[in-house]
C-alpha cells in the first residue's frame, strides 16, 4: 500500500506540502484559453512546464491538447525571454494561423521577471500579429496560487483586452461558469436559455474538449465564446459569475471597466445553489420560471427523498477545488450527510468561514484547510475514518489504504474516462451526483454483506 506509512501523529507544517491537493497555475490558463474559438494557448517559460501541462489537460479530458512554448533554455534564462517570445508568436501565426494566441506565463519567465505586455506590444510594432488577429496574456506564477487562479487569471485577462462598452446596452447577459468541466458549461447555458435569456459564456469549453468523433482533427474546433462576443460582454445587461474564486475577479474588473451589474453566485451544485442560479435568471429575465426547469427540480426531489434514508449521517471527507467544495458542501448537508474533513489547496480567507458556516448545525467535529494538502486529509481519515470519500483521482491511494468508499470528482480524473461528458451542475448534474454517491455506498455494503443479507432489493 503506497501510503501506510502516512503517520497518525499530525505536526504543523507551513513549508512543506506533501501530496499537494491542487496542480500549478498555468494549467488553469490553458484550460481557459481553450475556451475561446480559434485560440493557441502559449506556455511562456520551459519546454518541461508546457508539456506537464499539456499532459494533465489531455489525460483528463482524453483529447489532444495544443498549446505553443517559447522554450526557454540557459540562455532564455539568464537574458529573459523576449526573443524567444516574439520569434514563437511569428512563428505560430505563420504556422497555425489561430485568430488569438493567449500567453500564460511560468515560474520561470516570472521570476525572471519578463514583461509580457511590453513583449507583445513589441510583437505588434515589428509586425508579427497579423491585423484582426490578437495576443492575450495573463501572469500565472505558480508559486502563488493553483490552477485556479491561473484559470481566475486568463478569465480576467479576456475582459481587460477585449471587453467593450459602447454606451448601447445589449439585449444579453454575461456568464461567466467558473473552473467546471465542459458539459457543465453547456448545462449552464441550457438554463439561461430555457429562461429566454440571450447569453455570452466566456470562457466556453463546451464543443472543444467534449467534441463529438468526426474522424478528421480540427486544431480549433467549433466552440468557444468569439472574439466579437468577448467584445460585446462590456454592452451586456448584467453579468451572472459562479464562484468566487475563479470568476469573481473577472465578474468585477468587467463591472469597473465597462459598468456591467455583476452577481457572484456558488457554482450551481445541488439544489440550493441551482436554486439560486435559477433565481438570479429570472430576475434578469423577468419572467417565470418555464415548466421544464421545475420538472427538473422535482425529479432531484424525489431521488432525494428515495434516498435519503441510505444518505443519513454518513460521514464525508472532501478535497478539491474550492468553488466546487463550497457548493458540494451545501448539497451533502442538504441531504443529511455530513462533510467532516475538507481540503483545497488553493490558498484563500474566505473557504474556511464558507464552510465552517455551512456545516455549523454537524452532530461531529469538523476540520477544513484551504491551502492544505492530501497528506494531512490522509492522517484526519487515519485518526477517525469516514463513510465516504470524495476526491480527484489521488484520492484512491487514500480509499484503498483506509478501506473506503471513493467517488472522483474535480480535476484532475487521470484514471477514469467519460466523466467530462456529463454534467454536475443544475438539477440534473445534481441528480447524477446523487446516484454515484448511492452507488458507492450500495456497492460497499453489497461488499460487505453476509450471505443472508446479500439482498437483491434495497
Ligand atoms: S510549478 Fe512552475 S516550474 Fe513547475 S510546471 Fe508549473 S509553472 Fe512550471
Amino acid at each position: 500500500m503506497l501510503l501506510r506509512h502516512t503517520p497518525l501523529k499530525i505536526q504543523d507544517r507551513k513549508a512543506l506540502s506533501v501530496n499537494p491537493a491542487k496542480t500549478c497555475q498555468p494549467i488553469g490558463a490553458m484550460y481557459a484559453a481553450l475556451g475561446i474559438h480559434g485560440c493557441l494557448p502559449h506556455s511562456h517559460g520551459s519546454q518541461g512546464c508546457c508539456a506537464y501541462h499539456r499532459s494533465t489537460l489531455t489525460r483528463h479530458y482524453k483529447e489532444p491538447i495544443m498549446s505553443g512554448t517559447s522554450s526557454f533554455t540557459e540562455g532564455a534564462s539568464v537574458f529573459g525571454g523576449q526573443a524567444n517570445l516574439l520569434q514563437a508568436i511569428n512563428n505560430i501565426f505563420t504556422i497555425y494561423e489561430p485568430d488569438l494566441i493567449a500567453v500564460h506565463t511560468t515560474c520561470l519567465s516570472e521570476t525572471i521577471g519578463d514583461d509580457v505586455l511590453q513583449i507583445t506590444r513589441k510583437a505588434r510594432d515589428d509586425g508579427k500579429i497579423p491585423e484582426g488577429k490578437h495576443v492575450i496574456h495573463a501572469s500565472t506564477p505558480s508559486y502563488v496560487g493553483s490552477h485556479v487562479t491561473g484559470f481566475a487569471n486568463m478569465t480576467k485577462a479576456m475582459v481587460n483586452y477585449f471587453a467593450e462598452s459602447t454606451g448601447k446596452k445589449k439585449n444579453q447577459i454575461n456568464l461567466i461558469p467558473g473552473y467546471v468541466e465542459p458539459p457543465d458549461m453547456e448545462e449552464i447555458r441550457r438554463l439561461a436559455e430555457l429562461m429566454n435569456l440571450s447569453t455570452v459564456m466566456f470562457p466556453d469549453t463546451s464543443g472543444v474538449l467534449n467534441g463529438p468523433q468526426t474522424g478528421r482533427y480540427r486544431m480549433f474546433p467549433p466552440g468557444g465564446v468569439t472574439i466579437p462576443e468577448l467584445i460585446s460582454t462590456g454592452d451586456s445587461m448584467g453579468t451572472i459569475a459562479m464562484g468566487e474564486y475563479a470568476s469573481g475577479d473577472a465578474a468585477r474588473v468587467l463591472d469597473t471597466k465597462c459598468k456591467v451589474p455583476c452577481k457572484i453566485l456558488d457554482l450551481p451544485i445541488g439544489l440550493q445553489a441551482t436554486d439560486r442560479y435559477i433565481d438570479a435568471l429570472r430576475k434578469q429575465a423577468g419572467t417565470e420560471v418555464p415548466a421544464q426547469i421545475n420538472f427538473e427540480r422535482g425529479q432531484l426531489l424525489d431521488i432525494i427523498t428515495d434516498m435519503q434514508a441510505w444518505f443519513y449521517g454518513k460521514k464525508v471527507a472532501l478535497a478539491g477545488d474550492p468553488d466546487q467544495m463550497i457548493a458540494l458542501s451545501e448539497f451533502l448537508v442538504a441531504i443529511d450527510m455530513w462533510p467532516v474533513y475538507v481540503v483545497t489547496g488553493t490558498p484563500g480567507k474566505i473557504f474556511e468561514k464558507r464552510i465552517n458556516e455551512i456545516t455549523k448545525n454537524s452532530p461531529y467535529p469538523v476540520k477544513v484547510k484551504a491551502g492544505g494538502d492530501l497528506f494531512l486529509l490522509h492522517q484526519w481519515i487515519k485518526n477517525e475514518s469516514v463513510d465516504l470519500l470524495i476526491a480527484n483521482t489521488y484520492g484512491k491511494y487514500m480509499a484503498r489504504d483506509s478501506d473506503i468508499p471513493f467517488i472522483r470528482y474535480g480535476f484532475p480524473i487521470l484514471d477514469r474516462i467519460g466523466h467530462s461528458y456529463f454534467p454536475s451542475v443544475g438539477y440534473r448534474g445534481g441528480m447524477r451526483l446523487l446516484e454515484k454517491i448511492l452507488d458507492a455506498i450500495l456497492d460497499r455494503k453489497d461488499r460487505d454483506s453476509p450471505e443472508e443479507s446479500f439482498e437483491l432489493v434495497m
